[in-house]
């Protein structure tokens, strides 16, 4: 649409653009007058509008596959199932092993829990640092 004032008594004119350059009756004080031909502004700003319409048109980019590489999901089931091995083995210890067996095993006990919930950790770490790795070596 193209917007302009009447040059008679000033209102404000709405028209569609094919009416560039062609007479026209103004509504409110019915004065003749020739609605203004395409300016170089008008002309660039269609450019641009042509340009933004084929740029919004355009197909988008096919992102590549977002995905994790296989074994990242395993490697963090893995760290949660040994972590929660060695909470158990630290609860046996001190609720089982400490009353039936004494303060050694309750002492073995606790060490193998933390051992293993270390393990677990580990691998959740290194899954961490694999995604990492992954993610600076896509953006490069
Ligand atoms: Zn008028």
């Amino acid at each position: 649409m193209l917007e302009f004032t009447c040059r008679h008594c000033g209102m404000l004119i709405t028209i569609d653009e094919s009416f560039r350059g062609k007479p026209i009756r103004c509504q409110n004080c019915q004065t003749d007058q020739t609605v203004p031909a395409a300016t170089r502004e008008a002309n660039v700003l269609a450019a641009l509008q042509t340009f933004a319409d084929v740029e919004a048109k355009r197909e988008p980019r096919p992102r590549p596959p977002s995905e994790l590489p296989p074994g990242y999901a395993l490697l963090q089931l893995l760290g949660f199932i040994l972590i929660a091995i060695g909470i158990i083995q630290i609860v046996v210890a001190v609720f089982i092993l400490a009353v039936e067996k004494g303060i050694v095993f309750l002492f073995l006990g606790i060490v193998s829990g933390l051992i293993t919930m270390g393990l677990g950790s580990a691998f959740l770490c290194l899954r961490q640092i694999g995604i990492d790795v992954w993610h600076t070596r896509r953006r490069q």
